[in-house]
């Protein structure tokens, strides 16, 4: 294990192993395959490049993100390994040199897309050199299950029946059980060594909060706490993504769009945008995000009702992936509940589809209502054992709701439900309950029913939290008419009856998170400290321009902080700072020490 540890730090920089990295790379240095589950941003590249570089020959990366690869192999060339990338965007007169320099043995590794791997002329080229490994990189693209489907996966077990003797590792963020049988299966992977890491993010706070004015609390959630930072929003349509993005960019913030909608080139031109600038907004569909290594996403917003956990969790974790702190934060009201409800009732899908897709909305709207610590709820939810109550970083834990008895309440609405004959939306039913005459409740008579002005003690807004929570508990459930009328459930009649309680909780009561608790490392720092850190910015995006990469290929966010705390005054001090291995301090020492040195003279 040496070997791997040496190379860690010598060329990585990095001076110990995260997690299960050590196991996985002595298991795949000594020719074994593994399936890697690993959450985004847990390490998993690392895992195949040093044993890529203990092992003989040349290891085989196929990823399916052309578009992302050429950062990579950047990055790989910014500390020194010898890396190349094969695919379609490539000229022919690039494609035959990389072919010639493969032969030549001039490479540790190579980025493929699958389709030209699977191409009769790559097999033959590859059959006459010495492959360290295969590597499979997004191998949850073999499942139907998931949207990020790809078939020439399916295609990639032929690997194993022509190249028997090389190790493979296939890597993935996604946690859910079918994905990975469907892999297993699929790659030929039975024999393989499973490394199934905590899909646990510790560094990114988990925030729910109702939905008053999206555009307003929006702006005032990025200017308060993410003023010049990189982020990503997540809108449901189109329009809204395109909306939002104008609306930001009106505000004065940089803001680009992506969704399925556009074209090829601009689609690239935003996520190239993203990529390489350092305080830039991303609106996007869920079209937008798989595999983006863009380490200082410092915060992800949910501008509406993600369909599952499963996506909420995978999108949220395209934060922080530099391990710095950052934010996952969502506005949610009871339109949300409504419509996703009313979308799963209406849609053609066949009935088996149907209750899948809607076990897996009531999952995520129980965790929008939930009143304990969101993370537990989230792990367990992805079958982890979870060992404590509570983690500390999310808006339940650090601001625990109030809980109220609404029994009395609850039983007014459903009455109300009941006595209109199930046939009304949530406007009317609080029209009702609150005793307005309005027009519709005159043409249907509803001022003459026993629930008419029940409900006049309590605020629109506080029916409406009421209506939203018990929806979302399953006391009431969207009918499919044009009304968005609502109807009692099973679980209703033991309310109604008085034999079961129901508890709610207020959130509205509840003090301002971001004002007590600031979650950024930056905050932290003096002003001495924050004009070296803007110094440092400023040199690495210049060195950035300078040879045509984002910034993050030259320093990880994480290395500036770690160089502003440690401030180094030699070159020894300097190459103990993470994310400084051999090539860069030869690359860059002078550099920093010249910005490190003229800065404590200022200070001193
Ligand atoms: P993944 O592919 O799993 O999402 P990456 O391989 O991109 O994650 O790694 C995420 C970040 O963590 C990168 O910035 C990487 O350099 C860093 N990293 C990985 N392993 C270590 C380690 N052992 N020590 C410090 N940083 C690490
Ligand atoms: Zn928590």
């Amino acid at each position: 294990m040496s070997q791997a540890l040496n190379l860690l730090r010598e060329v990585f920089g990095y001076p110990a192993f995260r997690g299960q990295q050590a196991e996985i790379i002595s298991h795949l240095a000594q020719g074994g395959d593994c399936l890697v589950l690993m959450p985004t941003g847990g390490g998993k590249s690392l895992c195949y490049q040093i044993p890529a570089l203990m092992r003989d020959g040349v290891a085989i990366v196929i990823s399916p993100l052309i578009a992302l690869m050429r950062n990579q192999v950047a990055a790989l060339h910014e500390i020194g390994v010898r890396a190349a990338v094969l695919n379609s965007s490539l000229t022919r007169q690039e494609t035959v040199s990389v072919e010639r320099n493969l032969i030549a043995g001039d490479y540790d590794l190579l980025y493929v897309a699958p389709e030209r791997l699977l191409t009769a002329r790559f097999m033959n080229l590859i059959s006459n050199i010495r492959i360290a490994l295969f590597a499979i990189d997004e191998a949850h693209c073999v499942s139907q299950w998931g949207h990020d489907f790809r078939p020439e996966y399916m295609q990639l077990s032929i690997l194993h029946e022509r190249f028997p003797e090389v190790p493979r590792i296939a890597l993935t963020a996604t946690a859910d059980k079918d994905t990975r049988k469907d892999i297993v299966e699929r790659l030929g992977l039975s024999t393989a060594m499973v490394f199934i890491s905590s899909f646990d993010r510790p560094n990114i706070r988990y925030r729910i909060v109702d939905k008053t004015d999206r555009y307003s609390q929006l702006l005032t959630f990025i200017l308060k706490e993410h003023s010049g930072e990189a982020g990503i929003v997540y809108c449901l349509s189109r329009k809204k993504v395109e909306e939002t993005a104008a609306w930001l960019t009106k505000q004065g913030l940089l803001a680009v769009a992506y969704h399925a909608g556009m074209s090829m080139q601009e689609r690239n031109e935003s996520q190239e945008k993203f990529l390489r600038d350092d305080s830039i907004i991303m609106v996007a569909t869920i079209a937008f995000g798989m595999g983006i290594d863009k380490p200082n996403v410092r915060f992800v917003a949910h501008l509406d009702l993600p369909k599952s956990i499963e996506g909420y969790y995978q999108e949220t974790g395209r934060a922080g992936r530099d391990g710095l702190a950052a934010d996952a934060w969502m506005i949610y009201g009871l339109g949300d509940v409504i419509l996703q409800q009313r979308r799963i009732e209406e849609s053609e899908a066949n009935p088996v589809h149907k209750q899948v897709t809607l076990r897996k909305l009531e999952a995520m709207l129980s965790l929008c209502e939930t009143s304990t610590c969101r993370r537990m709820q989230m792990l367990s939810y992805f079958g982890e054992t979870v060992t404590i109550a509570a983690c500390g970083n999310c808006d339940i834990c650090l601001n625990p709701p109030e809980i109220w008895n609404a029994t009395v309440e609850v039983q007014k609405a459903l009455s109300c439900v009941y006595r209109t004959g199930q046939n009304f939306g949530v406007r009317h039913l609080i029209d009702v309950l609150r005793g307005n005459l309005t027009n519709r409740i005159k043409e249907w008579h509803h001022d003459k029913i026993s629930t008419f002005g029940i409900g006049k003690d309590l605020s629109v807004s506080a029916w409406r939290s009421i209506f939203r929570q018990i929806i979302a508990l399953g006391f009431l459930k969207t009918a499919s008419n044009e009304y968005g009328a609502l109807r009692l459930t099973e679980k209703s009649r033991e309310i109604l009856k008085g034999q079961r309680a129901v508890f709610l909780h207020q959130r509205e009561k509840s003090k301002r998170l971001s004002e007590e608790q600031p979650n950024d490392d930056l905050n932290n720092l003096n002003m001495s400290e924050r004009a070296l850190w803007n110094q440092l910015r400023i040199w690495r995006a210049t060195t950035a321009k300078e040879q045509g990469v984002p910034a993050y290929v030259i320093f990880h966010d994480a290395t500036l902080l770690e160089l502003v705390r440690l401030c180094p005054q030699n070159a020894n001090e300097l190459s103990q700072v993470a994310g400084i291995g051999a090539r860069r301090l030869e690359k860059y020492g002078s550099h920093l020490m010249a910005i490190l040195l003229a800065n404590s003279q200022a200070d001193g």
